[in-house]
C-alpha cells in the first residue's frame, strides 16, 4: 500500500515496530470495527482506534450525553450535553484522524437489526453497560462469525476477554463462561458507580486487543479472562474454557446453531429463552 507523506508522519510510531510496519498499517486502514457503546469504554477504545488509523469505524448508540456521563465519557464535553452521543463521538473523531470513516447507528441494538448491522464490519468491541447486550452482541457475533473483544467495568473492577467461539479449538463465547443466565439486578453503573478512570484503562486495553486481532499479533486473549483489581492493584488472567453444554457454541448446538443461522430466528429463541 502507498502511503501519503502525511500518512507516513502520523503513523510514523506504528510504521517502525517490526510487528506493524507498512503492511500492519495498511491492513489497519482496510479495516472495519463496530463499537457497541460510545460511553466509558467506547471513549478511550474509538479514540485509540480512531488515532491508529482503524479505517472505518462503526459507533452504535441510542443514548444522548447527559451531564452524569462526563466524569469518564471522555469522548463528549459539556457542549454536547442532550446531543446523541454518536454525533457527538464523531465529531471528536473526526479531530483525532479526518482520515477515518465513521458510521452512526442511532439506534439501540436488536435482535431484529444486530447480525444486519455486525455484517458489515470486520470485528466488534463491546463496551456496553448490560448483561442482555452483552449476550445478544455474543450471540450475533457468533453467528455472524465476527471476533469480539468484549470488556466490563463495576466500582472499582474490570474484565476483559476475546471471544472467536465460531472457530475449531478452545475458543469459549460469553455464554460458556458467564452461563445461559444473568440478570440485571440493580447492579448498573448507574446503581453501583464505577471509578471514572477505570473506563481508561479497559478501553484502552480493549483498543490493544482490538488491533492485535486486527493485526493477527501477539497471543490473542481468546480462551483467557483478564481480571482488573483497581483496588489491589492487581491484574489475573484465567483461562477459560469451551462450555459442552454451551446452548450457543457447544457440540450438541452447532446443527442447531447453523439451520438458525439462516433462519436468524436463532437470537429470537436464545433471547426469549433468557427474558422468560
Ligand atoms: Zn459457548
Amino acid at each position: 500500500m502507498e502511503f501519503t507523506d502525511e500518512q507516513i508522519d502520523r503513523y510514523a510510531r506504528h510504521l517502525v515496530l517490526p510487528e506493524i510496519g507498512d503492511g500492519g498499517q495498511g491492513r489497519l486502514l482496510e479495516s472495519k470495527v463496530l463499537v457497541i457503546g460510545a460511553g466509558g469504554l467506547g471513549s478511550p477504545l474509538l479514540s485509540y482506534l480512531a488515532a491508529a488509523g482503524v479505517g472505518t469505524l462503526g459507533v452504535i448508540d441510542d443514548d444522548v450525553v447527559d451531564l452524569s456521563n462526563l466524569q469518564r465519557q471522555i469522548l463528549h464535553d459539556t457542549s454536547a450535553i442532550g446531543q446523541p452521543k454518536v454525533r457527538s463521538a464523531r465529531r471528536r473523531l473526526a479531530e483525532i484522524n479526518p482520515e477515518v470513516k465513521v458510521i452512526e447507528h442511532a439506534e439501540r441494538l436488536t435482535t431484529e437489526n444486530a447480525i444486519g448491522v455486525i455484517e458489515g464490519y470486520d470485528l466488534v468491541a463491546d463496551g456496553s453497560d448490560n448483561f442482555a447486550t452483552r449476550y445478544l452482541v455474543n450471540d450475533a457475533c457468533f453467528l455472524a462469525e465476527k471476533t469480539l473483544v468484549s470488556a466490563a467495568i463495576m466500582r472499582f473492577d474490570g474484565q476483559i476477554a476475546t471471544f472467536k467461539a465460531y472457530k475449531e479449538g478452545e475458543h469459549p463465547c460469553y455464554r460458556c463462561l458467564f452461563g445461559a443466565q444473568q440478570q440485571d439486578i440493580k447492579n448498573s453503573c448507574a446503581d453501583v458507580g464505577v471509578l471514572g478512570a477505570l473506563a481508561g484503562t479497559m478501553g484502552s486495553l480493549q483498543a490493544v486487543e482490538v488491533v492485535k486481532e486486527l493485526l493477527d499479533i501477539g497471543e490473542s486473549l481468546s480462551g483467557s479472562l483478564l481480571l482488573y483489581d483497581s483496588l489491589a492493584t492487581t491484574f489475573r488472567k484465567i483461562k477459560t474454557r469451551r462450555d459442552p453444554a454451551c446452548e450457543l457454541c457447544g457440540p450438541q448446538a452447532t446443527n442447531f446453531a447453523q439451520r438458525a443461522k439462516l433462519s436468524r430466528g436463532i437470537l429470537r429463541t436464545l433471547s426469549s429463552d433468557r427474558e422468560g
